[in-house]
């Protein structure tokens, strides 16, 4: 990145739209400065943008995961990535997609430059995974005084005998376990990974 020649200051911003940089401090640009990678590389992520304005995901991920390599440090590209990734923050991304989610949300950890818009993704799927959590939480109620009633009923109802009423017991209460255990319990796991802190990777979490 260049100096100021005009002021002496040391940052100067890059403009794509200017195809050069300019000075944060007094205004002067500077655009000798830029080397055609610099631009190709600015073209590519507003093509990959205009990907996503018309919702092309896959081919806004394909013009650009390239560039996560030709600049390493440079957020714009993972930030980007994750916008095609999560459909323009509406989605969580599935299987080797999310795999790829969760290594950008690392990177731009590292680079410390996780920006608003994802931290208002992350709170977003915070709140319907708490509602999920809210809604099996209910569900798993309704399962348990099910099986209380069943197991209170049935037996008189049908007047079982001692081994067909210790069989249905058992039987019941196996069913309830794995109704409970499938999908209640999965949930409010889910939204306890995302409580833990607030930069917690939201792609990392697996059942
Ligand atoms: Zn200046």
């Amino acid at each position: 990145m260049p100096s100021c020649q005009r002021c002496g200051n040391k940052y100067m911003r890059y403009i794509p739209r200017i195809a050069g940089y300019r000075c944060d401090q007094c205004g002067a640009t500077d655009t000798e400065d830029i080397d055609s990678a610099t631009i190709a590389y600015d073209k590519a992520l507003i093509k990959a943008e205009e990907h996503i304005v018309v919702g092309n995901w896959s081919q806004a991920i394909n013009s650009i995961r390239y560039l996560c390599d030709q600049r390493p440090v440079d957020p714009r590209a993972y930030q980007v990535l994750l916008k095609a990734y999560t459909q323009n923050y509406t989605i969580m991304p599935k299987d080797c997609n999310q795999k790829e989610a969760a290594a950008c949300w690392d990177k731009l950890l590292r680079l410390n430059n996780i920006n608003r818009e994802l931290l208002l993704y992350r709170k977003k799927q915070e709140r319907i995974l708490r509602n999920e959590a809210g809604e099996k939480a209910f569900s798993c109620v309704c399962y348990s005084v099910l099986f209380f009633i069943m197991l209170a009923i049935t037996p008189v109802a049908y007047e079982l005998s001692l081994a067909e009423g210790i069989i249905f017991t058992v039987v019941d209460f196996i069913i309830i376990c794995m109704l409970i255990e499938k999908e209640p319990v999965k949930a409010l796991k889910r939204h306890r990974y995302f409580q833990k802190t607030r930069l917690n990777n939201p792609f990392e979490y697996r059942d």
